[in-house]
């Protein structure tokens, strides 16, 4: 294929005439229109690198939407995909199985906490999060306990945009809209460091919160099936971040009052925060672990809930007891997006991964520590290979600008005009790069970022 000069432009248009795109306000593109984003059609990725139809090369900074581990068109991994594609695309899942579902299901009980012994597939993060709603319902309704019915999330939680996920999430943009529509879930105050009282470290903001929770338990656990959680960092939501004593207290909790923990490590998840699962560094297992995003390392839609064996059990019975957990998806296993995920878990296996990312993400922390002083700047927080930087128009009194300034957004064109792609939430910037990203390049991001905040808050 040839590209001439004008292959954004042609593609862009021929986009805009029929495509409607996730997250965004269409007229945001419009040529006329007051931001005049651009819609940039992706021809190549190579490593952290997007090449577009004119031949210029975007910086993936935030892993396409947190998903991509080694890079785009990782050789290794297409060529897992290119070799299962010739011997069996899809196949119906009821009934029928497969060698790389299987062996999926087999490396995702190893490599996970202790106890989940089970594995249902899904194909989105959404689906996962649907799944684990209803199997925690279930459950309790199996067990003669169908007066649970209500769940618990955290503010500022976010676990997808299906109307179950939607509605255990607590992000106004996402949720607002469509309340009427939604499950009513009782929130707890998230352990949000940010949100700590001045003076008080990220353990004792978490052992507060804590006390919150037991509260709320207290009340209301006879009703409840479970409490879902995004371990350590709640992305979506800001990419607020929190004491892994949390994750042990909730633990507890959850056992005391007999209600499920849904650890939603659908972001976190694969090697995110440091270790593999965020709940490993609180040393606690749930009861249902939702994944998808990094599983397949970025190429393909799937996701897992992993479960107990007990969990399993109380569906496990004769046809005529009705148990059995009614969820299906029509690509419920695929063959093509289980054998790339067992190829990313291969990675894991073969190369340092964690280790290299400890570098990587100390490096990073290094290249960001000046922008504590910034006066726009209320907080620098990092959990690994996650990092944010939160913008303010008032640094002592932490007031935010208004939203319709769109700060963020400023960035984010900076970063396309210099060829770098970070694309913020509000007015927090974060980093959230591809494991395979060099110094050289979180020099990049990080320059690029930092002449973008300076444009950003200036008028
Ligand atoms: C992205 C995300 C989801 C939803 O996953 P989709 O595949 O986008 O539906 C759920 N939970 C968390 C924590 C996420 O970051």
């Amino acid at each position: 294929m040839t590209h001439t000069a004008s292959g954004n432009a042609a593609l862009a248009a021929r986009d805009l005439k029929h495509l409607w795109h996730p997250c965004t306000q269409m007229h945001d593109h419009d040529p006329a229109g007051a931001m005049q984003v651009p819609m940039v059609p992706i021809v190549r990725g190579e490593g952290v690198w997007l090449i577009d139809a004119d031949g210029k090369r975007y910086l993936d900074g935030i892993s396409s939407w947190w998903t991509n581990l080694f890079g785009h068109a990782n050789p290794r991994i297409a060529a897992a995909l290119a070799d299962q594609a010739q011997q069996l695309e899809h196949v119906i899942f009821a009934g029928f199985t497969h060698e790389p579902a299987v062996a999926l299901a087999e490396e995702l009980v190893r490599v996970t906490p202790a106890g989940l012994d089970r594995v249902f597939y899904a194909d989105n993060g959404s689906a996962a999060i649907e799944v684990a709603l209803k199997m925690s319902f279930h459950y309790w309704l199996n067990q003669g306990h169908g007066e649970k019915t209500r769940f618990i999330a955290l503010t500022g939680s976010y676990h997808g945009e299906t109307l179950g996920a939607l509605s255990v999430s607590d992000v106004a943009l996402y949720r607002k809209t469509y309340a009427p529509l939604l499950l009513t879930p009782f929130l707890a105050p998230s352990p949000d460091a940010y949100e700590g009282e001045s003076g008080e470290s990220p353990e004792q903001t978490a052992k507060r919160r804590l006390v919150d929770m037991r509260r709320l338990l207290e009340k209301h656990a006879h009703e409840t099936c479970a409490v879902i959680v995004e371990p350590l960092v709640q992305c979506a939501g800001g990419m607020r971040m929190y004491d892994p004593i949390y994750l042990r207290g909730l633990r507890a909790l959850c056992d005391e009052f007999a209600v499920h923990f849904i650890a939603d490590e659908i972001a976190v998840g694969f090697g995110r925060t440091g270790t593999l699962f965020g709940c490993q560094q609180a040393d606690v297992s749930p009861d249902f672990m939702c994944l998808s995003k990094g599983l397949t390392g970025g190429f393909l839609p799937l996701s897992a809930v992993l479960t107990t064996q007990a969990i399993y059990e109380a569906f496990y019975a004769e046809y005529s007891a009705g148990k059995a957990f009614l969820h299906s998806h029509s690509y419920t296993g695929n063959p093509l997006a289980c054998r790339v995920a067992l190829e990313t878990l291969a990675i894991f296996r073969d190369e340092p991964v964690l280790e290299r990312n400890r570098e990587l993400s100390a490096y990073l922390a290094r290249r960001l520590a000046p922008l504590r002083d910034h006066p726009n700047v209320a907080d620098v927080r990092q959990t690994g290979m996650i990092a944010a930087v939160e913008l303010v128009a008032d640094k002592a009194s932490r007031r935010n600008f208004p939203p319709s300034d769109r700060r963020g957004m400023r960035v984010y064109l900076h970063g396309l005009k210099l060829g770098v792609l970070l694309r913020p939430l509000g007015d927090v910037i974060y980093f959230m790069p591809p494991y395979v990203v060099t110094a050289r390049e979180i020099d990049l991001l990080v320059e690029t970022a930092i002449a973008g905040i300076e444009l950003a808050v200036a008028g």
